[in-house]
């Protein structure tokens, strides 16, 4: 009904809202891009594989912002954001703002546009792609920025401005958002061959000069206020670290007169020394807090708030998808007008909405009572501006009593508690579980069984996942092809898969996934305690998204999940099969979790559903057991002082759904990232026989935990080969790595692998990229 109005109607709309009462403010930190089908990801990949123009993207992408826009304006949000679409990453866009292009892409100068830009992304024929990174604790990924003290920084990208100007003529002012400068150094790293001893926060001086331009241009087209995201400010930063904003911004001070300056911060609140530097900022009208990850944040404020400036108070939770707490929202926020002023507090996301679903609207299959308990995106502007109205007196009592009806219904929902599951995962916190031998026993064991030759090779676990085989998913899905059609078509899938490995001599075998569509949906889907979305997703990186389950109720496994299709791979080939499980921390931190719980009782209850089924795949005579814990390290905490406590109790629910196998049963795991080197004493707690971990695009950063001389006896795979990229990696380059991994780890433990998961992928690109791992294993197998 609200999609048809012409522009000129919320115009008018628009600034009838920003005339009216001001205390009745309401922000968005940022909004989801992929669009509410996923409308970008198809363009992104179309145009890759030039199916369509880039002016076919570029229309897309602005047929989506406009719609984005349009939506906050009707939902009378006051404070709309703009620049928070990207074509990728919103830190890859500051790079290509900065004009910071790592010389390798062969950039030729003047505005970056699409080849440069995705070259960097994703790699090329002849480059492989920047590093890409967890995003703090959340599953979105950004493109780290390579910095030395030579790059030239430029003004090489107008998009900033274009998307102010490009909302303007729609009839919105939005509030224009950059990744600040001090956050944006703090998350790059130096270049390759950049002194150990440079500072990142030495170029300050010289990318001010880009933002000030860039700040000058918003202004000269009309920009009234200007957000700067400062996500690190919520870490433990030192004096130094700290004084760079101070720095930073009184530079920024005099082009910033004028407007109205937003600092953002989020996922935390901002430890106490951050929190002066912050507030005592001259330049900076405003600031926005998580309320809802920043427990403390409320007494930070308490013990004082500079006076004439605004709060952005980040109520409405940007990273979960439950319904917010209106009534006690509304009171936290009271008390918060109280303290700083009523009129300066503006309530807000306690973060980008990126990192939740797009739209409730579209879920016309979620039962009526579970959807009742959510809101997505699109719900939470509607709730942000419910609670800006109360806050100034209109407060919609019919709204606010539906909401409360809903808190109580899940409250009191037997579809939410589960007696003996409560009480089976209350004895398990305090006590320990572990295998009774030790790692290099159960290897020497497993060895006598397996019969591996030296350097095994093996896969992480999917293959390609081909057109063919989502149709025929998503048609049995839809009961469109019998049950019996659909296991004869994964068993040829897996089938083939097997050939294509013994073809290439690969020692360890995988199934490929084909029955997965996604590695925790899979499992969530036949556990109980989990819902699922339609079109619940989530960017994780660049076009690729995911549907995190929502972990409503008490977790438990009615029955084996995987044991039909693993003892089918297994019996098509002699060699070992691995059994493929994803682990509880990683379903836990990869689905919306239940905010009425800790999240330890939780993850234990998984772990104990898990532990059923490594058991049963044992018993079906699966003797490799990998249990991926590709997300363990993005739960860490982000300030010093939690992670602790978060790995004891991660670690231990790894450990329990293993604690029970025999020693001749190995147990691999599997991370997505190198940069353990600060939790590898939990790594080695872990206690699994063999891990396999992405490497390759690292730089090593994960071997030099081994130099430092680290010991470390279980088996170990770190990535030879980036699956992030269609590049193939040659032969020699693969030789290349498995040599320096050799100075450096006995061979003996030593395992060739991928970096992660192979779905992504074409068989064009693999089979080649595996033939030229398999061949550079044996070239050093000849040598050794
Ligand atoms: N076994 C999974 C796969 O290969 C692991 C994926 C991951 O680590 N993200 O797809
Ligand atoms: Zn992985």
């Amino acid at each position: 009904h609200h999609h048809h109005h012409a522009p000129r109607s919320f115009l008018r709309r628009f600034s009838l809202g920003a005339t009216s009462i001001r205390a009745m403010t309401s922000h968005i930190v940022g909004y989801p891009r992929m669009g509410p089908k996923r409308e970008l990801k198809f363009a992104l990949e179309s145009f890759w594989d030039g199916k369509t123009s880039a002016d076919e993207l570029k229309q897309v992408a602005a047929n989506l912002r406009s719609a984005i826009w349009k939506q906050m304006a009707d939902a009378g949000i006051q404070h709309i954001p703009s620049n928070t679409f990207s074509y990728y990453d919103q830190v890859l866009d500051t790079t290509a703002m900065l004009g910071a292009v790592p010389d390798r892409y062969s950039w030729k100068g003047g505005e970056i546009g699409f080849d440069v830009y995705f070259s960097m992304a994703r790699g090329n024929a002849s480059v492989p792609a920047m590093e890409m990174t967890k995003w703090f604790d959340t599953n979105y990924h950004f493109i780290v920025p390579e910095l030395g003290p030579d790059v030239k920084f430029s003004y090489a990208s107008h998009k900033a401005v274009d998307e102010y100007k490009e909302a303007k003529a729609l009839g919105v002012n939005t509030v224009p958002v950059l990744v600040g400068p001090v956050s944006y150094l703090l998350l790059s790293k130096p270049a390759k061959g950049v002194e150990k001893s440079f500072s990142l926060l030495s170029l300050i001086d010289k990318i001010l000069p880009v933002y000030k331009e860039v700040v000058t241009e918003l202004k000269a087209a009309g920009a009234t206020w200007i957000q700067f995201d400062e996500p690190t400010l919520v870490k433990d930063l030192d004096a130094h670290q700290l004084q760079a904003f101070d720095y930073a911004y009184a530079e920024l001070e005099s082009t910033l007169s004028g407007l109205d300056v937003l600092i953002e911060t989020y996922f935390a609140d901002v430890p106490a020394e951050a929190y002066k530097t912050l507030t005592s900022l001259k330049a900076v009208t405003a600031y926005g807090f998580d309320l809802v990850r920043g427990t403390k944040t409320l007494d930070l404020i308490k013990q004082g708030f500079p006076s004439g400036k605004l709060l952005f108070a980040g109520i409405v939770d940007g990273r979960n998808i439950w319904a917010n707490n209106l009534e006690a929202s509304l009171n936290t926020l009271q008390t918060l007008g109280d303290i700083v002023g009523k009129d300066k507090v503006v309530v807000s996301t306690s973060c980008s909405l990126l990192h939740t679903a797009v739209d409730l609207v579209n879920e016309t299959k979620l039962d009526q009572e579970i959807k009742s308990w959510l809101a997505f995106a699109a719900q939470k502007i509607v709730e942000v501006n419910a609670l800006a109205r109360a806050l100034s007196g209109q407060k919609d009592e019919a709204y606010f009593s539906s909401n409360a009806f809903a808190l109580a219904s899940r409250k009191s929902s037997p579809r939410v508690t589960n007696e003996a599951v409560q009480k089976a995962a209350a004895t398990l916190k305090g006590s320990d579980h572990r295998r009774v031998t030790n790692v290099s026993s159960r290897l020497a064991t497993q060895q006598k069984k397996l019969n591996l030759p030296i350097l095994p090779t093996t896969t992480i676990g999917s293959f390609p996942q081909t057109a063919d085989l989502r149709r025929v998913r998503r048609e049995f899905k839809a009961k469109k092809i019998s049950e019996e059609d659909y296991i004869n078509f994964i068993k040829e899938e897996i089938n083939n898969v097997v050939k294509i490995q013994e073809e290439l001599d690969i020692d360890v075998l995988v199934h490929g996934e084909p029955e997965r569509n996604d590695m925790v949906e899979y499992f969530g889907e036949q556990l109980s305690g989990f819902a699922f979305t339609a079109n619940g997703w989530v960017q994780s990186y660049g076009s690729r998204c995911v549907k995190p389950p929502i972990i409503y109720g008490d977790v438990s496994r009615p029955k084996p999940m995987t044991v039909f299709w693993s003892s089918t791979a297994q019996s098509l080939t002699k060699r070992p099969m691995k059994g493929m499980l994803t682990g509880p921390v990683t379903i836990l931190n990869w689905s919306f979790v239940r905010d009425d719980q800790p999240r330890f009782e939780t993850c234990y209850q998984i772990a104990l559903a898990i532990k059923d089924e490594v058991e049963d795949l044992e018993k079906a005579g699966i003797t490799v057991i990998q249990i991926d814990e590709a997300a363990l390290r993005e739960g860490l905490p982000l300030r010093k002082s939690e992670e602790a406590f978060y790995l004891n109790w991660a670690v231990h629910s790894f450990r329990i759904t293993n604690c029970g196998v025999q020693d001749t049963t190995q147990i691999h795991t599997h991370m997505c990232y190198s940069n353990f080197n600060d939790i590898i004493h939990s790594i080695i707690d872990m206690d699994a026989d063999v891990i396999t971990i992405e490497n390759s695009r690292s730089d090593e950063k994960l071997l030099s935990v081994f130099r430092e001389g680290v010991k470390y006896g279980a088996g170990i795979g770190p990535g030879v080969y980036d699956i992030h990229s269609p590049r193939i990696p040659p032969t020699e380059e693969i030789a290349d790595r498995i040599k320096k991994m050799l100075a450096v780890l006995e061979s003996n433990i030593l395992w060739v692998n991928p970096d992660c998961g192979l779905k992504t992928r074409k068989y064009t690109e693999v089979k080649p990229a595996l033939t030229n791992l398999v061949d550079a294993v044996k070239l050093i197998r000849n040598q050794l």
